[in-house]
């Protein structure tokens, strides 16, 4: 039986794509070659790179606006440094609402000046900071839009005239957004869009070569964007099944779309949550995430019960972060509703015998 797979990442993707990768490893295309040992300067490879690269501005509405689109290897830790080596030249801000922001944090200090604008780790990051004031005298802002561990999510952003830089990583492609507010975007593919092997970065060209420092080859955005994304040998099967992912988004209706189903997953989800006395949600509730959702027993003691049921109903992935503690419910795009209703049933059995 296939599992109802609530994993954080990496997480599950559509069967279908799952399908079509796995026949691309055994012979691409019929061409008598598995993708993974095909060139990267073969047509076949190019065509791949270009397709997702298109994919992906079409899908986020940023055509002809500026963008670039680069598949990068090191995965969305390797962005907390990159972003500083290549914009920060005096002072970078960070909004810190988690663990990952302060993994940011600490690798950009390692390049340069950063204030920490706000941060929630008051509460141990369970909401989002609102109304701060963003200096106008910063290179940019750093800001995740997703916190995966505590389940936050920001739902709208800072205006400013400071260039804004968003770890996307977990909910990349999970709701509408006017993405033309962010400079950078950057997220590891292995939540909402591939296997993990590739990062996605999107950045705006006019925000690169304004800092002074001499930037090593690898870690500079202007020279893979010269490559056109191909600076040394790519993830090649990390981008194939990206782009698999992002063609079956597409079809399904693109970002609309999904963000629609998302959003009834996560009412199913919370609802639960809020109605069922063994249970309490662990975000402040404006703040909560679709994509994460983080909640504990009310009752520890029924944890060997509830966990038993779990495995017993074939539901994975749903222990929660050390930090936090209970489970998290993470409903990526290609989580189907019946997984949710699913938990959802077990939680109100859990109820019920209790
Ligand atoms: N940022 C966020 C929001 C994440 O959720 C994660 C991983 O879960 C990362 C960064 C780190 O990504 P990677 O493992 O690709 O370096």
């Amino acid at each position: 039986m296939k599992k109802h797979n609530f994993s954080a990442g990496p997480s599950i993707l559509p069967q279908e794509v799952l399908q079509k990768a796995a026949k691309a490893v055994i012979d691409y295309n019929n061409e008598g070659l598995s993708l993974i040992e095909m060139s990267h300067r073969s047509k076949a490879f190019i065509d791949i790179m270009e397709h997702s690269r298109a994919l992906v501005l079409e899908l986020l509405g940023l055509e002809g606006k500026g963008y670039q689109v680069l598949f990068l290897q090191g995965g969305a830790s390797l962005q907390f440094l990159m972003t500083a080596m290549n914009l920060l030249e005096k002072k970078a801000g960070y909004v810190n609402t988690g663990a990952w922001s302060e993994k940011a944090i600490k690798e950009a200090q390692k390049i340069g000046d950063i204030i920490e604008v706000v941060s929630s780790k008051d509460a141990n990051f369970n909401y989002i900071p609102k109304g701060y004031n963003v200096p106008s005298d910063l290179d940019y802002l750093h800001l995740t839009s997703n916190n995966t561990i505590f389940g936050t999510q920001i739902k709208s952003f800072p205006t400013t005239n400071v260039p804004l830089v968003c770890d996307m990583s977990s909910d990349i492609f999970s709701r509408v957004l006017d993405f033309t507010q962010f400079d950078l975007i950057y997220a590891g593919a292995q939540k909402n869009m591939g296997p993990a092997g590739t990062t996605l970065v999107v950045v705006k060209e006019d925000l690169l070569g304004k800092v002074s420092r001499n930037i090593p080859a690898i870690l500079d955005y202007q020279k893979h964007i010269g490559a056109d994304s191909m600076l040394n040998t790519p993830p090649v099967f990390a981008v194939y099944t990206s782009m698999l992912t992002l063609e079956w988004l597409k079809n399904e209706g693109g970002i609309a779309a999904i963000e629609e189903a998302n959003e009834k997953k996560a009412t199913l989800m919370y609802s639960e949550i809020d109605l069922n006395p063994l249970f309490k949600g662990f975000a402040a509730v404006e703040d909560r995430s679709p994509m994460n959702a983080t909640f504990n027993l009310v009752n520890e003691d029924l944890k060997e019960t509830f966990d038993a049921m779990l495995k017993e109903a074939g539901i994975s992935g749903v222990n929660g972060h050390r930090s936090v503690g209970g489970y998290r419910a993470s409903m990526y795009n290609a989580l189907p509703i019946e997984s949710v209703q699913a938990l959802v049933e077990v939680m109100s059995e859990l109820e019920n015998k209790a």
